[in-house]
């Protein structure tokens, strides 16, 4: 029997199905890659905006993994919005153990303006998790706030982010005003690639999610990390290109649709 590709997610519940988990699942499915689902948060939002974030307990989240990764072998992990600083050190524990190709989509604030995490948080995840980071995927406010010393400049956070020990840190520039987005991929010992993308009129939640789903997917596939970024985001303005309205505010993207 032929192992199926599969992808531990570690990732929040959006019941609007546009981010979190139903993304990941949506995007590794449309892949063909198994979707090894672990809920980090439960939330309560709509199109608009999350209102509340209610985190898993880090032991159940702890006794989870264990259990799971002492049955399957994942070919690569996608981490996404955490409830609570507190399982940090449970999560990184494990994945260290794995030594995997790993996606981390630092979810700090929701595109409709709540902050997800607490204030120590970002400090938390770069010195605990990037040193086992393959591909990190924030947004521009993301990576200036995980590096506030930065002045705004991404050039400077991501040589930040880079020393802190992930391989490539892939700055989105959905939410700049450049007229097209203009992605940044940083790695530290190749040149700065710049990927620009037409600028779609709508606005969209569950983009960020759906990036790091289909790059985890290609890099659990075999990708090297910069193939898996190129076609990840060619993958993701295809399900944005075909985006779908849930409820009045933002399109979520669409991932069946061929
Ligand atoms: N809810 C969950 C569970 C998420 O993981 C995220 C982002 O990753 C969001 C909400 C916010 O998504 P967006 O900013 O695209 O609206």
């Amino acid at each position: 029997m032929t192992p199926t590709t599969a992808v531990l997610c570690l990732s929040g519940h959006d019941p609007v199905g546009g981010a979190g988990l139903q993304a990941d699942i949506e995007t590794l499915s449309a892949h063909g890659v198994h979707a090894l689902g672990l809920i980090t948060a439960l939330t309560v939002q709509d199109s608009r905006n999350v209102r509340q974030v209610i985190a898993t307990d880090p032991a159940l989240l702890d006794e989870q993994l264990a259990l799971l990764l002492a049955d399957v072998r994942p070919d690569a992990v996608k981490l996404g919005l955490l409830g609570d600083i507190a399982q940090l050190p449970v999560i990184v524990r494990h994945l260290a153990r794995l030594n995997l190709p790993l996606v981390c989509d630092p979810v700090l604030r929701a595109g409709g303006g709540t902050d997800l995490v607490a204030v120590d948080y970002p400090d938390a995840l770069r010195r605990q998790l990037l040193p086992l980071v393959t591909v990190l995927t924030p947004n521009a406010s993301e990576a200036r706030r995980l590096v506030p010393g930065a002045g705004g400049d991404l050039d400077v956070c991501a040589d930040a982010l880079l020393a802190d020990g992930c391989m490539r840190v892939l700055i989105t520039g959905g939410d700049e005003r450049d007229i097209e987005v203009i992605n940044r991929c940083y790695g530290r010992d190749t040149p700065t690639r710049i990927c620009e993308w037409p600028r779609l009129p709508e606005t969209f939640h569950g983009a960020g999610c759906t990036l790091a789903s289909a790059i985890a997917a290609r890099l659990a596939l075999g990708d090297t990390p910069d193939e898996a970024i190129d076609a990840g985001q060619r993958w993701t303005q295809g399900a944005l290109a075909r985006a779908v309205a849930v409820g009045g505010g933002r399109r979520i993207p669409g991932r069946f649709i061929e």
